[in-house]
């Protein structure tokens, strides 16, 4: 029988900083990280070999460690931006943060052990090498860090049938199969999609090699707008254009276009309607290159691949003999619905702030430290859903600047948020004085209210398959 104050299933990014700041927090807690995956780091074991972090590392991973070195990137397309980790940095990352956790004698790591649900008392695991099932006393709750996992292409099924003899691989098989390849089609429209097109062009692939099947178009934000540390004035001024649309628009397709114009948002093909909206970001460089692929087919999803033709929801498409197909279909972000984060005998880590899945999980964990009743655990940490489409875009907004707003209100939390490396704004401060970034911080405070009232009657206006 394993005993243990919180049994935390998951042991990827959300799990990590939630453990991580927990035992920073109260010095005599004990903790059991359960996962199935052989090690720490979560769906970082399975991407893709290209991948890399889409934010900068500086706001990335544990409270108590560091990724990488908060260099600015001098050359490629993340030039004059801070560096962002690799895979293989990131995985390497999550190694040290486990080694240290475990090395406080107050942590326990099961990796390749599947939590099994709950049992009138406590919980059980099973060891996925042997088989063998262990019985687990919960002293305090139990931790569900897998509530939004990502679905990502190592293990999603596709959606679609594929006839024999037609050549589909999964973008983590990209690399190696590319060198039988001629032309390609990439299947997806997220930033999956985007990273497979980026390294089919990057790797000598001719742009009209490459046909892109896009169901349907995304916004994406400039990269310049998610900077930390010394461009921190940068990522003010992103969020005082999004207080000003807010407060101004007069409709989502209205707040988009202010969104668009102001530089905040952009699309890969400005000519088409773009209705997605998942919060990931491009560079100026990608977008550039991106835009070089012309042969892009727009009639909604796969539903069947066959050796030389791709049938589609609204029609279908020849693609002629030799063609490898990528999958890049895989959701990413779980879109779960909004659940209490602190139930009578668990914690479900889920998003509070947009964008920053790690100082959630963080926040989480003080909260869980200092506040006793769950009612007010919860009042500072309401879930705030993943956004699917730019209909979410008020929502999401709208709860973030709230939920901050009332943070500032209780000096430990807010003394915890001003101090967190995983809270972007945090060297805000230091360049407060700065007259440009003065200007984004008075248009933020000039804006923020009445979009904040704006964005409530736009929120929920309509239905969500309007998008
Ligand atoms: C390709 C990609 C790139 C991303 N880039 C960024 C970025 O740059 N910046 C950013 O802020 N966010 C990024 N994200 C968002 C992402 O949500 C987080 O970065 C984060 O890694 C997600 O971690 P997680 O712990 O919530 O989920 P996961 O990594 O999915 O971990 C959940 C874990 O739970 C385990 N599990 C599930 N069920 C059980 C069970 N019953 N028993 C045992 N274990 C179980 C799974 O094995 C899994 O390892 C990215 C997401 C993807 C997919």
């Amino acid at each position: 029988m394993i005993s243990t104050d919180y049994l935390v299933v998951g042991s990827g990014a959300s799990g990590l900083a939630f453990a991580d700041t927990l035992v920073t927090e109260e010095p005599n807690v004990e903790l059991t990280l359960v996962d199935r995956r052989p090690g720490p780091g979560g769906h970082w074991l399975d991407a893709y070999p290209f991948v890399r972090l889409h934010t900068p590392s500086a706001y990335y991973g544990v409270n108590s460690l560091p990724l990488g070195e908060d260099r600015i990137d001098q050359s490629g397309e993340n030039a004059g931006f801070y560096e962002r980790a690799t895979g293989a940095e990131v995985r390497d990352y999550y190694a040290e943060v486990a080694s240290r956790l475990t090395q406080t004698g107050r942590v326990r790591l099961l990796t390749g052990h599947e939590h099994l649900g709950p049992r009138e008392e406590g919980a059980q695991v099973r060891d996925l090498s042997t088989g063998a099932l262990h019985d687990v006393e919960v002293r305090r709750k139990l931790v569900d860090a897998r509530y939004l996992e990502a679905s990502i292409p190592a293990t999603h099924e596709p959606s679609f049938d594929i006839a024999p003899g037609a050549r589909v691989v999964p973008v983590n098989d990209l690399p190696a199969a590319a060198r039988s390849g001629t032309r390609f089609t990439v299947l997806g429209s997220g930033k999956t999609a985007v990273d497979a097109c980026t390294w089919l062009l990057d790797n000598d692939v001719a742009p009209d090699r490459i046909l892109w099947v896009r169901p349907r178009d995304h916004w994406f934000h400039h990269r310049r707008h998610f900077q930390p540390l010394d461009l921190v004035g940068e990522n003010m001024e992103g969020i005082s254009l999004d207080a000003k649309a807010g407060a101004e628009a007069a409709d989502v397709e209205d707040l988009f276009d202010r969104l668009e114009a102001s530089g905040r948002l952009v699309r890969i093909d400005p000519s088409a309607q773009a209705t997605m909206y998942r919060i990931t970001m491009l560079s100026p460089g990608e977008i550039d290159a991106l835009q070089q692929i012309e042969d892009v087919v727009r009639l909604g999803r796969v539903r069947w691949i066959e050796g030389d033709r791709i049938v589609l929801q609204q029609g279908e498409t020849d693609t002629g003999p030799d063609i490898l197909h990528v999958d890049c279909t895989a959701y990413g972000l779980r879109n779960a619905q909004a659940t209490p984060v602190f139930q009578r005998s668990q914690i479900v880590l889920q998003q509070v702030r947009q964008n920053s899945p790690a100082f959630n999980a963080a926040l989480i964990a003080f909260v869980e430290a200092h506040r006793n009743e769950d009612a007010d655990k919860n009042r500072l940490c309401p879930p705030n859903p993943y956004p699917r489409s730019i209909d979410d875009w008020p929502g999401l907004s709208r709860r973030t600047w709230q939920i901050e707003q009332r943070w500032l209100r209780e000096p430990d939390v807010a003394g915890w948020v001003a101090e967190s490396r995983l809270n972007l704004l945090r060297c805000l401060p230091d360049h407060a004085a700065d007259p440009p970034v003065k200007a984004a911080i008075e248009r933020f405070l000039t804006y923020v209210g009445p979009a904040i009232e704006r964005l409530r009657e736009l929120d929920g206006r309509r239905s969500p398959e309007s998008g």
